[in-house]
């Protein structure tokens, strides 16, 4: 049985659909029983679109994303959102 921190450590493999079906199905089933992780799985989604936003200047920023906490997810993956190098 998968624990809380389990889902956070397979999250990304999730997100990126590189988990077994099995290894999905238990995470799916963890989802269905704990708000705790469904709402991290909500806020990391919009954080991960937030920063796709964030380097590319020309689409909107998302509203639903509280600046700070963009702020800080960009302070500690050491992204600079003014750096002027093209992507
Ligand atoms: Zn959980």
């Amino acid at each position: 049985m998968m624990t809380c921190k389990d889902i956070a450590d397979f999250l990304s493999e999730y997100l990126d659909r590189t988990l077994p079906w099995s290894q999905r199905l238990v995470f799916r089933l963890h989802l269905l029983l704990c708000r705790d992780c469904r709402r991290y799985l909500d806020s990391y989604q919009k954080t991960d679109h937030a920063i796709c936003q964030l380097k590319d200047p020309g689409t909107s920023q998302e509203e639903s994303v509280p600046e700070d906490l963009v702020k800080a997810i960009l302070a500690a993956r050491r992204v600079q959102a003014t750096d002027s190098h093209p992507l």
